[in-house]
C-alpha cells in the first residue's frame, strides 16, 4: 500500500518535472539541482559562483528553505535575482514548488538558474524539478562514508563538489577511498575539489558550468 503511494506521487511529480523541463528548454536556460546536506556550503558555492559569472552569464537562484531566508538574503545582497521557497519543515523540493517559483523569474533574461535544495542527502535526489542536471556537495569535514552511505543522491548527480578541502589535514577523510566508492557508485562521474570560503577550486566549478550553459544556449543539449 505505502509502496504505490510512494509511486503515484513520484509520479506525479515527474509529470510536473517535465513540463519544468520544457518551459526551461524553450528558454534555454540551463538548470541545476543543486544538493548537499546543512552546513556542506552549497550557499556559499552560491555566493562565490555569482561572483564569478555574474559579468558572463544570466544567473537566477531558487532557494530552498524550512523555514527562513537567511539564505537568500546572502544572494539577494550580490544582486541576483533569486526566489524562496519555504517548504514549511518539508525536506526537499518537489516540482510544483519549483515551477510557482519559476513564475517570479523573467525566464527570457536568464541562462542559467540554479536550485538550492533543501539540505538533506536522502530524498532531494528522488524529486526531479525540472533540472537538466543535478549537483551534490559534500564538506570532507562530514566524513568519507558518506558516498557509500547515501548511493542515490551520488548516482543521479552530474558532478559531486568535495568542499573545506583545506581542512584535510585535520580531518579522518581519506581522499583516494572516497573517490573510489564515488566512481564505484557512478563511473565517470566528475569531481572538483574545493575550498569555497577561500575560492579554491571555484575557477575549475565555474568552467565546469559555463561549459553546459553555453551548450544549453546553442540548444546543443
Ligand atoms: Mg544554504
Ligand atoms: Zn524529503
Amino acid at each position: 500500500m505505502e509502496v504505490q503511494v510512494m509511486k503515484n506521487i513520484l509520479g506525479a511529480n515527474e509529470e510536473t518535472a517535465e513540463s519544468n523541463k520544457k518551459m526551461f528548454d524553450y528558454a534555454h536556460i540551463y538548470v541545476l539541482n543543486l544538493m548537499g546536506s546543512p552546513g556542506a556550503g552549497k550557499t556559499c558555492l552560491l555566493e562565490k559562483t555569482i561572483r564569478h559569472l555574474k559579468d558572463r552569464v544570466r544567473l537566477a537562484v531558487i532557494e530552498g528553505d524550512l523555514f527562513t531566508d537567511k539564505d537568500a538574503a546572502r544572494i539577494e545582497k550580490l544582486g541576483a535575482p533569486v526566489v524562496q521557497i519555504n517548504t514549511v519543515g518539508g525536506c526537499h523540493l518537489d516540482a510544483a514548488m519549483v515551477e510557482k517559483a519559476a513564475d517570479k523569474l523573467n525566464l527570457e533574461e536568464l541562462d542559467l538558474i540554479i536550485v538550492e535544495n533543501v539540505g538533506n542527502l536522502v530524498c532531494p535526489a528522488e524529486f526531479a524539478v525540472g533540472e537538466d542536471e543535478k549537483a551534490v556537495v559534500i564538506s570532507i569535514t562530514e566524513g568519507d562514508d558518506k558516498p557509500s552511505k547515501y548511493p542515490l543522491i551520488f548516482k543521479e548527480s552530474a558532478v559531486c563538489l568535495l568542499n573545506k578541502v583545506d581542512l584535510l589535514e585535520h580531518c579522518d577523510f581519506n581522499m583516494e577511498g572516497a573517490k573510489k566508492d564515488i566512481a564505484a557508485l557512478h563511473p565517470g562521474m566528475d569531481i572538483i575539489e574545493i575550498y569555497c570560503k577561500k575560492e579554491h577550486g571555484v575557477d575549475a566549478w565555474c568552467d565546469w558550468l559555463v561549459k553546459r550553459v553555453e551548450a544549453k544556449k546553442g540548444g546543443a543539449k
